[in-house]
């Protein structure tokens, strides 16, 4: 009973602070919100939920936020509504229970400072604890996303200077957070002291840009500076930038591998490294640790693609894309209902009989989360006439959840909390399954990234604690209509 109340419990705080995001800023440029939108553009796979872009002139900010993408949001009259020579933006993606406009960011407050906006990236894990505590205090929340606590101790902190108030703020926030600050007069950007999201800097036309990835950069014609160092904060004001290490305490590098896995676009580099190039060294790592005889590696577009090249490069096999997706199929986990989320996979992918027909392969993903995608998938292989379905996966088993800003189900819904990878081989019907060890993802990101990892859904051990709140809250009592979408 207890440890079902204590599930509970959990399941709703990851209901409402499991955000996926993407942050952009620019500073000091005659078409700032225009290059906002073509920065979120380029990161609209960071979330497809709802966006935001606000502009400030240095006196007022004006925002635009809403459900939906970016294309589909920002039209020639909303820009040019967006005045002003600097500007930051989000893209957002969250759980379906909180698929609301109110966290929409960024979010936007006027204090005794000047306006303040703020786009976040991350989870913070003790968002619960601190809302409570000023909600004690007579504080009153307009969203349910853990990014308004950062607002709200800003506009508390009794600091004068805004950069001060932004440094009292994040000092208090513990877990992954990426951030872009405008304020009236500065463009604010930090990175929690592990490191977890990535932030990067570059230049344009004598601006700076903050990016979540330099796939954005490459986008708007930016040059690339370099990427923000864990816990370090840049305070960017009249073209000239500071770099300040705000926190006391230095924790080491725990960059969120799954970004390299999955998240992030392989055209871009984190930390320095392409994404696309350690994605053929962890399906090369797979390929030693599970070969197997086959007549071609097919993979799973488009998250498999670079681990299958990877793979098929150092066994020697054809590489064939002989499964074709639909490009205009949102992603799986966006369908809210488990029924739609399977119909989902075979509006997505569909196989080339001709090719498969009597023929052994080795299908190649990044990851199982439920089972749901790969149980399809072999099925329709099998239908298409394959003789032999191999699975390779490029990760480990996925046994926990992210904390710290991937959105993955509850420990319960992920198919390898729960069985065993010869279960799991026999529940998606393959003939043989494959995961990359942990040791062996290690061995790489060792080798390849240089860089400490936080490898926590893989391997269960989460480098900054969670505080699960024994009576956290029950949040958002009160839902406006306009925030729901619109039945029709
Ligand atoms: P599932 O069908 O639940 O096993 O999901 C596996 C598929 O989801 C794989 O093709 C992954 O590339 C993809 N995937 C992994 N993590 C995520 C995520 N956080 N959001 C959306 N898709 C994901």
């Amino acid at each position: 009973m207890i440890a079902d109340a204590q599930r509970l419990r959990e399941e709703r705080e990851a209901d409402h602070f499991h955000d996926e995001c993407g942050v952009f800023g620019i500073h000091g440029h005659d078409e700032a919100a225009h290059i906002t939108y073509l920065g979120l553009y380029a990161l609209q796979h960071r979330g497809q939920e709802s966006c935001g872009i606000v502009a400030s002139n240095g006196r007022e900010h004006i925002a635009h936020r809403a459900m939906g993408l970016v294309a589909d949001t920002f039209g020639e009259k909303t820009l040019s509504r967006l005045k002003g020579r600097h500007s930051i933006g989000h893209v957002r993606y969250s759980t379906a229970g909180e698929s609301l406009l109110r966290n929409a960011q960024p979010i936007c407050a006027n204090t005794d400072g000047g306006p303040v906006s703020i786009a976040h990236n991350g989870n913070l894990v003790n968002a619960v604890a601190i809302r409570r505590e000023l909600e004690g205090r007579g504080a009153i929340f307009g969203s349910t996303s853990d990014s308004e606590v950062i607002l709200h101790l800003l506009a508390r902190s009794r600091e004068q200077h805004m950069e001060d108030r932004f440094i009292d703020s994040i000092s208090r926030v513990k877990g992954a957070f990426s951030l872009v600050m405008l304020s009236d007069d500065a463009m604010v950007g930090a990175r929690d002291p592990s490191g977890f999201r990535p932030l990067i800097l570059g230049r344009l036309d004598g601006a700076w840009v903050l990016a979540s990835e330099t796939c954005a950069l490459d986008l708007i014609g930016a040059t690339y500076e370099r990427d923000l160092e864990p816990g370090e904060m840049v305070v960017i004001r009249r073209g000239r930038l500071r770099s300040l290490r705000p926190f006391v305490r230095q924790a080491p590098m725990h960059f969120c591998v799954f970004e390299y896995i999955y998240f992030a676009r392989p055209d871009s580099n984190l930390m320095g490294h392409n994404v696309y190039a350690y994605r053929k060294v962890l399906g090369r790592a797979l390929a030693r640790e599970h070969p197997v005889a086959a007549d071609m590696v097919v993979p799973v577009l488009d998250s498999g693609t670079a681990a299958a090249l990877g793979y098929a490069e150092e066994e020697g096999i054809p590489y064939e894309t002989a499964l074709i997706r639909n490009h205009y199929v949102r992603r799986t986990f966006i369908e809210p209902a488990q029924s739609i989320r399977s119909f989902g996979v075979k509006v997505k992918h569909n196989p080339i009989r001709s090719f498969l027909e009597g023929k052994r392969v080795v299908l190649v993903d990044d990851s199982i989360i439920r089972g749901t995608t790969l149980v399809k998938i072999v099925a329709m292989l099998r239908t298409a006439g394959a003789r032999e379905v191999h699975v390779r996966i490029s990760a480990p088993p996925t046994v926990g959840p992210c904390h710290y800003g991937i959105d993955t189900p509850t420990k319960q819904e992920l198919i390898a909390h729960e069985h065993t990878v010869e279960e799991i081989r026999e529940i998606i019907g393959a003939d043989s399954l494959g995961y990359l060890s942990l040791e062996g993802l290690r061995k790489t990101a060792a080798s390849e990234l240089k860089t400490g990892i936080c490898d926590g859904c893989f391997s269960d051990e989460y480098p900054v604690p969670i505080d699960v709140d024994q009576d956290a809250p029950q949040l958002s009592l009160f839902r406006a209509m306009e925030d729901e979408p619109d039945p029709g």
